[in-house]
């Protein structure tokens, strides 16, 4: 990575950001405007517009024209697909620029967000950029003297609610699919996360992208994403986020028009590791990543450590030790293994859970904010190395650099500690034995089970959750289908 070009980006003033709507950038219809601070230091660094209910509602009616009058959903296929293309290489050759914007807007450490910010955006625009002239209808087998198509049709008008961390990557598990199926946008950013997803919508504007089809509203979630959620005109909702936030987003489709809800939400996700996992100081090492690297604000963190007993004391020193070898330091410092906390809110929330566990009598390691002179918000690698079941550090998602571990016995137990959860996001085991790592698939309920290995992913494969981990699938031509409606034509030949 280029040291000095970060440093000037990191340098470089942000202006007063606004919305884009009908591709144009517009202020707040009451000229509200709200504070960006940089976790880096605490500091004020641009502003954003303060969206109004009626922002989301132009924005919406914006994206309803688009649609009718088929800008975009009637180019033809080819066409749209040379556009997302352009969009995709934009936002490559764009790369760091967006990456050290995001990291001065979240925190999250350059080494992380450069391959998981816009490269993985340019990534995933351009797998369903592929896709977009593979989509196809049916024929189905039906009675002689008819004919049953069935037509898969764009669903309309999009809204797009995303969170904090990873905005370029999750922002384009929704809006390339979405694109792609020809549906237009109405994208809402998290308010301490909008500035390189505005950004990311001027490229698509820049690469040819009509119009009204993306339209970005910054502002508050209550505000904002709620009139979106509230909305008439909003044939599809897809949200990243809280299950706080998930439920007030099915009930507002319960009262507004029914429209769908896809929701992909937290998780308190199980390492299991077994006294035969193939190597201990590699299931250490990557283990300390699950959940440590972006200081654990990943919805799939490993935040549940769950050891076999015979190997506990071992293991956990190892993991401390692994968590003891990251640099923590400037996000912007390439070398740098694990970045700030994304607001001053957070900061507290994971504080006062470490603190509860200590009143509570467990043995806890690390748990200090760090680098408070810097007037950012740091939080060193934490384990609580005795947590058992009924804790709140157990039970509830932290969202910080928290790891909770407990003990085990046997299989069954592991199995019974890893499925005592009102989440099943991610979950992972470490096992030499073959059998052993099958039916560990098959028995922990969570949207993907990693064997061997903690994280790691790719567009090809889907990413959702079980139980209140959510109700949706990104990334995959799964993902596809929620921005695609059938539609039977039954003739009479
Ligand atoms: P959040 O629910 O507070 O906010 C997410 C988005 O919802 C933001 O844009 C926010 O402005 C908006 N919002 C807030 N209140 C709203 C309301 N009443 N109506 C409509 N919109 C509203 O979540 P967060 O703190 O930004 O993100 C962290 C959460 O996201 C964690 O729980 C994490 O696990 C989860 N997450 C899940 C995945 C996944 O793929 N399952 C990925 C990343 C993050």
């Amino acid at each position: 990575m280029d040291r000095d070009r970060i440093a000037a980006l990191r340098a470089a003033p942000v202006p007063p950001a606004q919305h884009l709507i009908d591709g144009q950038s517009v202020p707040a219809s009451d000229g509200g405007r709200m504070d960006v601070h940089s976790p880096l230091d605490g500091q004020v660094f641009t502003s954003l517009a303060r969206g109004t209910a009626q922002d989301a509602e132009d924005a919406t009616a914006a994206a309803r024209r688009a649609f009718e009058d088929g800008r975009w959903s009637g180019l033809a296929p080819a066409e749209r697909k040379r556009i997302l293309f352009r969009w995709a290489a934009l936002i490559e050759a764009n790369a760091l620029e967006l990456a050290v914007l995001g990291v001065r807007d979240n925190g999250t450490e350059i080494a992380m967000a450069l391959p998981a910010e816009p490269l993985s955006a340019a990534q995933t625009i351009r797998f369903y950029a592929e896709a977009v002239d593979k989509i196809m209808g049916e024929i189905a087998p039906t009675p002689p003297g008819t004919l049953g198509l069935i037509h898969r049709e764009p669903v309309g008008v999009v809204g797009a609610i995303v969170p904090w961390n990873f905005p370029l990557m999750i922002g384009a598990w929704k809006l390339g699919p979405a694109l792609a199926a020809g549906c237009s946008v109405v994208l809402k950013p998290a308010e301490t996360a909008s500035l390189a997803l505005l950004r990311l919508a001027e490229l698509a504007q820049e690469a040819g992208l009509p119009p009204g089809v993306l339209n970005v509203v910054t502002g508050e979630g209550a505000t904002v994403g709620q009139a979106i959620a509230l909305s008439m005109d909003v044939d599809v909702l897809v949200f990243t986020g809280s299950g706080a936030t998930g439920r007030k987003l099915m009930e507002a489709s319960a009262r507004s028009n029914f429209k769908r809800v896809y929701l992909e939400l937290g998780g308190k996700s199980p390492n299991v590791v077994f006294t035969d996992a193939p190597d201990l100081d590699e299931a250490a090492r990557v283990s300390a990543f699950g959940i440590f690297r972006n200081s654990g604000q990943v919805c799939v963190a490993g935040s549940r450590l769950l050891v076999e007993r015979r190997i506990h004391a071992e293991f956990v020193e190892k993991v401390a030790k692994a968590a003891q070898a990251l640099t923590l330091g400037d996000p912007l410092d390439p070398a740098t293994g694990a970045g700030a906390i994304n607001s001053e809110r957070q900061l507290a929330q994971n504080l006062a859970f470490v603190e509860e566990a200590r009143q509570a009598g467990r043995t806890v390691i690390g748990g200090q904010r760090i680098r408070s002179d810097t007037g950012g918000w740091f939080m060193e690698p934490t384990l609580i190395t005795d947590a058992r079941p009924e804790d709140r550090v157990v039970r509830e998602e932290v969202f910080g650099p928290v790891l909770a571990i407990l003990p085990f016995d046997t299989e069954d137990e592991a199995v019974r500690l890893a499925n005592d959860s009102d989440y099943g996001l991610a979950s992972a085991v470490w096992t030499a034995d073959l059998s052993r790592a099958h039916r560990m698939v098959r028995r922990l309920r969570a949207g993907v089970v990693h064997v061997n290995t903690y994280g790691g992913a790719d567009i090809t494969v889907p990413l959702g959750g079980v139980k209140q981990s959510g109700n949706g699938h990104d990334r995959s031509l799964h993902a596809l289908d929620k921005y695609l409606d059938l539609k039977t034509a039954w003739i009479k030949l």
